[in-house]
């Protein structure tokens, strides 16, 4: 029984232990607050998306603009984030600037990337140069000969997911807040438009704020609300190949129809990803591996003799609404907030999302508007 008196033990508590989770609690514990973060299983393992992401964090995942905004603040929150963690938990997230090569394997690729796809980033103020075909093979050695070319963007950049997640909640625990791990979220207990206590498998937390980071199962926990987010699970599976000695390393991320190649400090090049419906089905599938092989041979081809070290899966939280990820107060509630639905960018964003979160927690003017993302846009119920 973690408690059983009605003595507020949190100022929050944060129901799920994901980068949006852990990240909010940080922002929270260092201005101050007492947080208990209750996640279900250990904090990054399978099969929630943190300790799964490849962990790309680029200017033009956020698109449109208010998520390009924030992309812009968690590559500078990111960047003062990797020292501040390693040396308050000794976890190197492994920060690096990897630089990004969009490969074209026809002319009508090419064009679409030198005009369309680098105004994109010229908007955001990000940099490209447009490579030719043998400029790119001096570049990438790893890229297949056949391209026509690739668009560089230098100042791309890249984490180790799993480190990221763990060292975000062991900073938090440092900062002061509880971080419970394998203690599930059963409900919640309101009184008159607030919500007073939160329900775990280990007895009551009562709290004076609650905030939903639940990743895919947020549309599951917030029904518990009464207040239903349209947030549900897409299956990524993604494989990490070693490659076989004298073989080119991929050096930079490596975009081309289908996906991508993220090289990492272990050596290894990290091949993703799948993006399919079935639940929450957590297997890896047959489909899943033949995907990523034929994928990892089109963009390297280099890797054909590579071994095969690892292939595991993650649930993206999937927004089921054509809208921006809900980020902000649950309507109706005065003290609920969530943060959920972020896809396939959740990673890049997190530390600007926690970080807005938490001014908007603490009753501060959030330096970046969340009005975008208010929750009351894909709420129902
Ligand atoms: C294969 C793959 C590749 C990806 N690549 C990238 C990338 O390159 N760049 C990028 O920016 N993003 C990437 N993403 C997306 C990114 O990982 C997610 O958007 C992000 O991790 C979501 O974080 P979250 O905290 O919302 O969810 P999660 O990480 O899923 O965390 C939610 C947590 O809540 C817990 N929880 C749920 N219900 C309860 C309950 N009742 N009680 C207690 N705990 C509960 C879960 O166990 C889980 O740990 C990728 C994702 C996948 C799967």
């Amino acid at each position: 029984m973690l408690v059983d008196s009605a003595e507020r033990v949190a100022d929050v508590v944060v129901v799920g232990g994901g980068v949006m989770g852990c990240a909010t609690a940080y922002y929270l514990a260092e201005a101050g607050a007492r947080v208990v973060v209750v996640e279900q299983h250990r904090v990054g393992a399978m099969p929630s998306a943190s300790g799964a992401s490849a962990a790309i964090v680029e200017a033009l995942a956020g698109n449109p603009e208010p998520l390009a905004q924030q992309a812009q603040l968690s590559r500078r929150l990111l960047g003062e984030l990797a020292p501040r963690l390693l040396e308050a938990t000794g976890i190197d997230i492994e920060w690096q600037r990897l630089g990004t090569i969009r490969l074209a394997f026809s002319s009508r690729e090419a064009d679409m990337l030198r005009t369309h796809v680098a105004r994109l980033y010229g908007d955001l103020g990000e940099e490209s140069e447009w490579l030719g075909a043998a400029e790119l093979g001096r570049a990438e050695p790893a890229a297949p000969e056949r391209v026509v070319g690739g668009l560089l963007v230098p100042s791309s950049n890249g984490l180790y997911a799993p480190k990221y997640v763990r060292a975000l909640a062991a900073g938090s625990a440092a900062l002061g807040a509880t971080v419970l791990q394998g203690v599930s979220v059963t409900g919640f207990e309101t009184h008159g438009g607030r919500v007073s206590a939160v329900q775990t498998s280990e007895g009551r937390l009562p709290c004076g704020q609650v905030v939903v980071t639940a990743g895919s199962w947020t549309g599951v926990v917030s029904r518990w609300l009464g207040r239903a987010l349209p947030v549900g699970p897409q299956r990524g599976q993604i494989m990490a190949l070693a490659p076989a000695p004298g073989q080119p390393r991929v050096a930079h991320v490596v975009h081309g129809p289908g996906g991508y190649i993220i090289p990492k400090a272990n050596g290894t090049a990290v091949v993703g990803a799948t993006h399919e419906f079935v639940g929450f089905d957590a297997r890896v599938t047959t489909y899943g591996m033949k995907f990523l092989a034929d994928l990892a041979l089109r963009l390297a081809p280099g890797l054909e003799t590579a071994s095969v070290k690892h292939v595991w899966m993650g649930f993206r939280p999937n927004l089921e609404v054509d809208a921006l990820p809900p980020v902000g107060r649950v309507p109706g509630l005065g003290n609920a907030f969530v943060a959920s639905g972020h896809g396939a960018i959740g990673v890049t964003v997190s530390a600007a999302v926690g970080s807005l979160l938490a001014q908007l927690m603490r009753g501060e003017e959030p330096e970046q508007s969340l009005a975008p993302f208010d929750p009351a846009k894909v709420v129902s119920g």
